[in-house]
This record gives C-alpha cells, structure tokens and sequence, in this order.
C-alpha cells in the first residue's frame, strides 16, 4: 500500500462534540491511541498542531535525523500483519524512512478520520460538575470528553535559547526539532549550536553540502559508532520468523530491547539472560593497570563500556574509560587544538542520553569546518549576519539550533491544564513534575500522561513504552466502564511514594553524579527545577509494577 502524506489544510469548520476520549498528539502514542480505543468501542477525537502523523519524525526532519535503535525493533508490536508487510531498508532507520512508516500505519487503519490536523491545543480544563474534561484548540474547537491523554511526547518542545540579538538575523535560523518540510539550501556558511544526538548526527551530513560550517559547542560529548548498515534480507527474514518471541522479549527487558540474534533465532529471554546477570568472575575496569586497560581498549574498543560491568557503576573506572575514548578523538581528529576542544572533560560517560554517529569526528579533520568552543570564546550576540563571540565575529548564512527539547515536561506546560478547582497542572509542577508511574497526576482525574515523568520513557525504546501505556491507559478506561465507575484519580500520597522510588533508582548512576548536568535533570532549561525526571528502574520492572497495580484493585488510584 502506498504510503501517502496528508496534505490535508486546517479544518474549516470548527469541532464541538463531545467523545469517550480526547487526545492530544498523532504521533506514534496518538495514533496507537487510536487503534485500541476504536477497537473498545470507544469514540475517540485526536488533535495534533502538525499536518500529518509521525510526531517526532514529523518535526525532526533535519539532515542525518535517524533512529538510534534497531528499526526492526523500533516499529508497532500490535498487528502481525503490519509487521510482516512493513520492510526496512536500513539497521536503523532514518527520519523520512520512519515518517513513511507512520503514514503507511494511518492508511493501513484509516487512522486520519479521528485527527484533527492543523489543530494545536491551548487548554484543557476538568469540570467537576460532569466528570468531564473540556479541550480547546487554537481554532476555536471545543471537545469535550470523559478521558483526556496526553500523547504529547517528551521530546516535542523545542529549547530556542534567547541569545542576544536573535532575532535580528538576516539569514535562515532553524531549530532541527522543528525543521522545515520543504529542502533547505546548507550550500553557504553555516553555523550549529548544538554537539547533542541531534547535531552529532546533523554535523556531517551538513559538512558535505555547506560551503563552510562552524560548529558551536558548549559541552563536549562523548559519542558512540552507529554502525548502521543497510538491511541485510536475512536478517530481516529471521525477525519476521520469530517476532512474538522478539516482542514478548522487548516488553520483558530492562529497555525494551529484546537482544535477538538472528544467527540463532532466539532472545535475550529464551537464552535465559538479564543485562543485570554478574558473570561469576566480574569483569572490572578499575581491577586492571594501565597497560591492561590499553590493551582492553585495543581489542574491544567501544565495547569496553559494556563489556567491564564497573564502567556505568563506579567513577574511578568510569574514568579510566572516559581517558582511553580521550586517547581515541586524538587518534582521529588530525589538529590537536581542534581534538582537545572536542574532548568531554568534568563529568562522566553516561550521565547524558549516548550520542551514537556516523563520522563525527572525520568531519572536524574536514578544512571547511570547524568548532568553537564556546566555553572558553562564549557567544555574546548573534548580529544580523552571524555570530559574535567574545574574540570574533562569524559570519553565516544560516545557523541552526541543535539546541534539544524542554524534555518531558515542556509540551504540557505549553498547555493551560486546570484540573479539581482550576489548579494549574504548571502549577501543581512548580517545584518539578509529581505523578504516580508518569501515568497520573493527583487532582487531575482522567487525565493520562502517554511516557510521562516518572515512567522509563525515554530510557527505553519508545514504541515499546508508548505501547505498554497505551494498552494500561484503554484497559483501565474500558475496566472501569465495565465496573460502572466513572473517575480514576491517583494520590499525592502515592505520588510522593512513587517519587522516592524513582529518585532511589536513579540514585548512584552516573545519571544523577554529582558533576552530571543533562536534560534528564532539567539542567538545560534556565530555571527549570532540578529532578531525574525518568524512571530508571528498568522496563520490565516498572511494566510488572503497572500490572501489579491494576491486578491489586489500583493500588495508589482512587475510583469513584
Ligand atoms: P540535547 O541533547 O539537549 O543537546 C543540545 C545541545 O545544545 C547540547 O550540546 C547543549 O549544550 C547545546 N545547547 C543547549 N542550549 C545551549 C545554549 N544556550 N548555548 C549553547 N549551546 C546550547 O538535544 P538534542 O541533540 O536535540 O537531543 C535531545 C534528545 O533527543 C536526545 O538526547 C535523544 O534522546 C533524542 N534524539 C535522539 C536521536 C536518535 O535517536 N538518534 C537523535 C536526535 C535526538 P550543553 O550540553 O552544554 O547543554
């Protein structure tokens, strides 16, 4: 079946009507919304700022924008079919690959005739007099509903930092998170702001096309080979084989990842391993000299990280790792000026999200680019014609933020949610997001956060979160309309409980090191309360605590 892009213009009329389910965002949590309730039998309207589905891969059209985990994997567990028809063409798919699977899912089930496209919410407000919740639009729709779910993704606010002078630029400023659909000339000189995932996959693509490109980097990062590769057909053949056992692995793992081998056609479950397995003899990078440690580097090279159990759990041979990846960006990048300023220094490997690449650090051996280190030569203004720093003056033709997201919290701050006596959800989150499993807030009745604070999101692979809230959120709606029950409302005590759980986990991992400054933390928004916002307790655990919570009669809700 073709794929086909929705070139549907805003609605004309506007929407008043009253469903079971009101959601907001058509990306992949949206439009799995929009199968599982339709299948209930319950009405449902999503409402979404784009043209079309996709979410993420609608937005992040930037160039190299590609999935960093395996597209067999990345990819809807709920129709077989779908699975079988779907091919991909590369290990790990890139952005418009992945934006035409979307599309193919919405015309596979007709998923459009619930979206409202060009619609982007402004409020949603719970009327405690009907048990219902009032969405409207910037259009002026008017939506009411039993149920509202935010499907509004955690990486979907763009961070645009208000550098001086900003907006005076003459030439093309874009944000990758917000990239335009139509092809953007890079011939000229081009600046990045930004050394994260996004523009450590955007930098070299950039390289090949820009006239000149000068990269502005903050925070050296420590990235990892992506090793993508196209899709070899056997590979793809020994997935299709056994993708209930791949599936039944991924929901039982500790991030969503089922570690099939296709040599053997078995996973990670049914070889009977845990990522948390300690060999009987553990494997420690802090137990080893120097010379041992360079050898370990010369035999394994990245997969010292994983292979040394110590490496993500104890700072000294954490730092032992970070200074043998130090000795290799000075075997590749040929200036040593260059490679010391794009060497990550002052905080450990695995505190941010892993960068993975595809030649990062060739490029800066590239003569048409090269990197300030703002650091030391901060920006002071961006002029009409290019950046200035405290030495210089850069002058560009385009300059793109790779500046990353106002994460997990952002897009529903960007929404005027009231919930029991018109308290602000911004509000109730004023000292930094409470829920009880990222699933509900207390005093927001019926309202359902799709990956939000507190769940694994964001450290698992996504689809296989969005799919397991998904299914909780519509078997618990369809659970409680069996038993007559007309509300679902977590606790400020069960969020408080849950809270201490998940700053325990996070506790000690170099997630939360004292030096750690990442958006995991909120630390990339200027006033931002400082929090881990994901829960780190792994996948699998944190799916058999939803079950759990449910079999128990909804431990920590309160039904009325
Ligand atoms: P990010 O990881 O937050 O990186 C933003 C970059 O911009 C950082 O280098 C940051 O420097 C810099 N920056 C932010 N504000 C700045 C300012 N005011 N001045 C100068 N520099 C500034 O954002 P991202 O790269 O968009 O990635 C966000 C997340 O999206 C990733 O962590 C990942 O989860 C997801 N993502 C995934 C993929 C993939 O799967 N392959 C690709 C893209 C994105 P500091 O470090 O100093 O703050």
């Amino acid at each position: 079946m073709p794929e086909t892009e929705n070139v549907a213009a805003r609605p004309a009329e506007v929407h008043d009507v009253d469903v079971d389910v009101v959601v907001v965002g058509a990306g992949f949590a949206g439009m799995y919304l929009v199968v599982r309730c339709r299948a209930a039998g319950l009405s449902v309207v999503v409402l979404e700022a784009g043209t079309d589905v996709g979410g993420t891969w609608y937005w992040n059209r930037y160039p190299g924008a590609r999935c960093d985990v395996v597209s067999m994997e990345y990819s809807y567990s709920f129709s077989s079919e779908l699975e079988q028809e779907w091919d991909w063409t590369e290990a790990m798919a890139a952005q418009p690959e992945i934006l035409r699977y979307a599309r193919h899912v919405a015309d596979r089930f007709d998923l459009r005739r619930d979206i409202r496209f060009s619609t982007r919410v402004t409020s949603a407000a719970f009327e405690e007099s009907a048990d219902r919740w009032t969405v409207r639009t910037d259009r002026g729709d008017r939506i009411t509903a039993r149920h509202c779910v935010m499907a509004t993704g955690c990486l979907s606010a763009a961070n645009l930092p208000d550098i001086p002078g900003r907006d005076t630029f003459t030439g093309r400023l874009l944000h990758t998170g917000n990239w335009p659909k139509e092809p953007v000339d890079l011939s000229g000189r081009v600046g990045v702001i930004g050394t994260g995932s996004s523009g450590v996959q955007a930098i070299p693509v950039i390289a090949e096309e820009a006239a000149h490109l000068t990269v502005f980097q903050r925070t050296p990062t420590f990235t990892f080979p992506a090793n993508n590769r196209p899709m070899k057909p056997e590979i793809a053949a020994a997935y299709k084989e056994h993708y209930r056992e791949v599936r039944e692995a991924q929901k039982w793992s500790a991030a969503g990842m089922s570690g099939f081998s296709p040599s053997r056609g078995t996973t990670i479950l049914q070889r009977g391993e845990r990522r948390s397995d300690t060999p009987s003899e553990p494997r420690l990078l802090a137990a080893l000299d120097a010379d041992e440690r360079r050898a370990a580097w010369d035999r394994l090279g990245f997969g010292i990280f994983t292979y040394f159990k110590d490496v993500y759990r104890d700072p000294v041979a954490n730092e032992y790792a970070c200074a043998l990846y130090r000795d290799h960006i000075r075997s590749v990048v040929a200036d040593p000026a260059t490679a010391e300023a794009l060497t990550p220094v002052g905080y450990p490997v695995g505190c941010k999200r892993q960068v993975l690449d595809t030649r990062f650090y060739e490029t800066f051996n590239r003569p048409n680019v090269d990197v300030v280190d703002i650091a030391a030569d901060p920006i002071t203004t961006i002029t009409p014609d290019g950046v200035r720093t405290a030495r210089r003056h850069i002058e560009l033709d385009t300059l793109v933020f790779a500046t990353g997201f106002d994460a997990m919290t952002g897009a529903l701050d960007r929404i005027d949610v009231a919930g029991r006596s018109g308290t602000r959800l911004r509000d109730y989150w004023a000292e930094g997001p409470r829920t009880y499993l990222g699933l509900q807030v207390a005093g927001f009745p019926n309202l359902f956060t799709v990956t939000g604070p507190g769940s694994p999101s964001v450290l698992a692979n996504v689809i296989v979160a969005i799919e397991q809230h998904v299914d909780w959120i519509v078997d618990t709606i369809v659970d409680l309309d069996a038993r007559g029950m007309r509300t679902i409302e977590t606790t400020a005590e069960a969020e408080a409980r849950w809270g201490a759980h998940v700053n325990e986990v996070a506790a000690g991992t170099m997630y939360t090191a004292p030096t750690c400054a990442s958006w995991y933390l909120g630390a990339n928004i200027e006033g931002k309360p400082r929090q881990f916002l994901p829960y780190v307790g792994g996948f699998a655990r944190y799916r058999a605590t939803c079950d759990r919570v449910r079999t128990e009669g909804y431990d920590g809700f309160v039904l009325t």
